[in-house]
């Protein structure tokens, strides 16, 4: 089977790690990691994880970090080259800037269960940026920028239950929802606590720099 065709559970399975790709699914005993935690495939339950060498590392380390973003590779390596740029870590920098993508930013916010349902909210065009309908996936968000449900979109009743479920959604630290009005303010760039510390960013920095 070729690797697009991979149900969501089995890149989960096949790097060994919950990639929270299902929305809430994902948070329950019915996830298949909580079910099969062996690589997918005939063999998955006997033949167990097998070891990798240091590039098959970098590799999945790269393509679980893709995956976690639901970012495509020219697009994902072009975010690597921006962060390489900047001053300071460019491992942090990397990661601050996929955190900072509009799309992440409302699955962080919790008016998306999923990062592949929050692409497809921003890409239907649901949100204004500063008042401005801005549905670009990859958009940057930046500090002191305001997020909301463009006014035409409340009315879906996919929005007007949200903002009951919004008041129990955990927030980073760098966003402040307003879930009433649903909206939110960008308070500052996510600090590295605010940082996934499930991705190895050094291991995607070796996979780059060969
Ligand atoms: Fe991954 Fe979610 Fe499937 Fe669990 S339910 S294996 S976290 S996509």
């Amino acid at each position: 089977m070729g690797r697009n065709l991979d149900s969501k559970c089995q890149q989960c399975r096949r790097v060994g790690e919950k990639l929270f790709l299902k929305g809430e699914r994902c948070n329950t005993p019915k996830c298949a990691m909580v079910k099969r935690n062996y690589p997918p495939g005939f063999h998955g339950p006997t033949r167990g994880r097998r070891k990798l060498s240091d590039y098959g590392t970098q590799l999945m380390e790269k393509q679980k970090a893709k995956k976690y973003y639901n970012v495509m590779e020219k697009q994902f390596r072009l975010t690597f080259e921006k962060a390489s740029k900047k001053s300071g870590d460019s491992g942090k920098n990397f990661l601050r800037l996929l955190e900072t993508r509009l799309d992440n930013v409302v699955f962080r916010l919790g008016f998306a269960t999923s990062r592949t349902q929050a692409r497809q909210l921003v890409n239907h065009g649901h949100f204004d940026v500063n008042g401005v309908k801005t549905d670009i996936a990859s958009y940057i968000v930046k500090p002191g920028q305001e997020i909301s449900v463009r006014v035409r979109s409340r009315k879906n009743p996919y929005f007007k239950q949200l903002s009951e479920k919004l008041k129990k959604a955990e927030l980073p630290g760098w966003l402040n929802l307003q879930a009433a009005e649903l909206k939110a303010k960008v308070l500052h760039e996510p600090t590295d606590n605010d940082l996934p510390t499930n991705i190895n960013v050094q291991m995607i920095i070796e996979y780059y720099s060969k």
